[in-house]
C-alpha cells in the first residue's frame, strides 16, 4: 500500500493486537505541540483525527521554561516518563538556540529515550510535480551519537574542540534495523554514506558494522558512497538509491536534501525508534519562526507523522484513510498553503483534508 513506507517497524507493547480489531480501545498518546509552528499542526493533527475518529487520547505535554534537572534540558521528567509510559508518541518542532544555551531538546529526548533509529521516508507526492515522478527513497539516521554528542569544549582562547563519537554499538544497532527495514519493506538496497577516506576511524568504524550487518542479509545489495558523491547523485537521480543508512550529521544533511526532492520541508514525515516498539514521530522541520502564528504553515509533514504513527500502532485501515485524505487534498490543489504555490491557511488545508476523510 502506498502506506506502507511509514510503517516502520514493531508495535507498542501497549498497542499489542489493537489493529486487529478496529477501535474499540483507545490508545494514549503523547503529544507536544512545540514551538514555532508546533502548535498549530499540532491543532490540525488533533482536528483530522477527531474527524476521522481515531481512537487515540492525547496526553499533551508542553516544554518547560526551566532546566529541568532530572534530564539536564528543557524537557521535563514528566514529558520523558509519559513517553515511555504510553511507548508512543507525536511531536512538533522545538526550538534550539544557536551557539549557546541549554541542551537541544530534541537531542535530550533522543538520548533518554534511547531513539536510536530516525526513519525518514520520502516518497514523491502524486499530483504536486517535481524535477523527479517517482522519488521513493527511506534514510536511516544514526540518532544518538556522532557529532551530535554534545561533547564540545574551549581548549585554549581561539581553539575549540568537538568530539565525534561512534561506537560498534549504536552503528551496529542502526545497521540491523536500516537492513530489517529494508527486508520487511521489500526494498533492495542499502547504501551506507559515510567520508570514512578522511573520518578513518569514526566512518570506518560505522562502515565496519554496516558490512558485518549486510553479510547476514545476502538478498539486500550494500554499498558503499562517500557523502559528497552521494549528495551530487541524489540531486541527479535520486532513483540511484532505496534504503540509506548514515551517521547523525549525515542523516541530518541528506534528509533535508531528500525532502527538497519532493516538494520540501513542509511535507517530510520522520519517526524515532527505540527499543521494545518505543517511537516518537516528528516532521523532519523545524519550527519556521518565519511563518510562525500567521496561519501559514503546511501540517502536512507532521499529518504523514501521525500517519507512521497510526502505522506504528498496527491502526492500517485509519493510517491508510488520513493518508488518502491528505494526498486527495494536495492533489486537488484547491488548498494549497504558500510552501506548495497556493494561498490556503493551516486551517483551511486542514478543513479540506478533513473534508476528504
Ligand atoms: P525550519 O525547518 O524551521 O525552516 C526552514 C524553512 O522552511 C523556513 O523558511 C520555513 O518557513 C520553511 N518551513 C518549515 N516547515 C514548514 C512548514 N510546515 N510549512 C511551510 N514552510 C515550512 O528550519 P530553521 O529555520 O533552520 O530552524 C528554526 C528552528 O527550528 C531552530 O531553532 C532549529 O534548531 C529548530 N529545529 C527543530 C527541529 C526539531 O524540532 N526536530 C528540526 C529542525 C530545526
Amino acid at each position: 500500500s502506498s502506506s506502507s513506507a511509514f510503517d516502520v517497524g514493531s508495535v507498542p507493547s501497549n498497542a499489542r493486537g489493537l489493529g486487529t480489531c478496529s477501535g474499540e480501545k483507545t490508545i494514549t498518546a503523547t503529544l507536544f505541540p512545540g514551538d514555532g509552528i508546533g502548535p498549530e499542526i499540532a491543532k490540525s493533527v488533533k482536528e483530522v483525527f477527531k474527524q476521522a475518529q481515531i481512537p487515540i487520547e492525547w496526553e499533551e505535554h508542553y516544554v518547560g521554561s526551566t532546566v529541568d534537572p532530572r534530564t539536564g534540558s528543557f524537557v521535563t521528567y514528566e514529558s520523558m516518563e509519559s513517553v515511555r509510559r504510553n511507548g508512543i508518541g507525536l511531536k512538533g518542532p522545538m526550538t534550539t538556540p544557536i551557539g549557546k544555551g541549554h541542551k537541544s531538546l530534541n537531542l535530550a529526548l533522543r538520548k533518554e529515550l534511547g531513539l536510536y533509529a530516525n526513519v525518514r521516508p520520502c516518497l514523491s507526492i502524486p499530483g504536486y510535480k517535481t524535477r523527479y515522478d517517482n522519488v521513493d527513497l527511506v534514510t536511516i539516521r544514526e540518532n544518538t551519537e556522532g557529532e551530535y554528542s554534545g561533547l564540545e569544549h574551549q581548549v585554549v582562547k581561539g581553539v575549540v574542540e568537538s568530539i565525534k563519537i561512534i561506537t560498534r554499538q549504536a552503528s551496529s544497532r542502526v545497521a540491523e534495523y536500516a537492513f530489517h527495514y529494508a527486508e520487511t519493506h521489500g526494498r533492495k538496497r542499502v547504501s551506507a554514506i559515510h567520508k570514512a577516506n578522511i573520518m578513518k576511524k569514526t566512518d570506518g568504524l560505522f562502515l565496519q558494522c554496516c558490512r558485518e550487518v549486510a553479510e547476514k542479509y545476502p538478498n539486500i545489495v550494500y554499498e558503499e558512497v562517500i557523502i559528497d558523491n552521494c549528495m551530487m547523485m541524489l540531486v541527479k537521480n535520486p532513483a540511484l538509491f532505496d534504503v540509506l543508512v548514515m551517521p547523525n550529521l549525515y542523516g541530518d544533511i541528506i534528509s533535508d536534501l531528500c525532502a527538497g526532492l519532493i516538494g520540501g520541508l513542509g511535507l517530510t514525515p520522520s519517526g524515532n525508534i527505540g527499543e521494545n516498539g518505543l517511537a516518537l514521530m516528528e516532521a523532519v522541520h523545524g519550527t519556521a519562526p518565519d511563518i510562525a502564528g500567521k496561519n501559514m504553515a503546511n501540517p502536512t509533514a507532521l499529518l504523514l507523522s501521525s500517519v507512521m504513527m497510526l502505522q506504528h500502532l498496527g491502526l492500517h485501515d485509519k493510517a491508510e484513510t488520513i493518508h488518502k485524505a491528505i494526498l486527495k487534498t494536495i492533489e486537488e490543489g484547491k488548498y494549497l498553503t504558500g510552501d506548495l504555490g497556493g494561498s490556503a491557511g493551516t486551517t483551511e488545508f486542514t478543513k479540506a483534508v478533513c473534508h476528504n476523510v
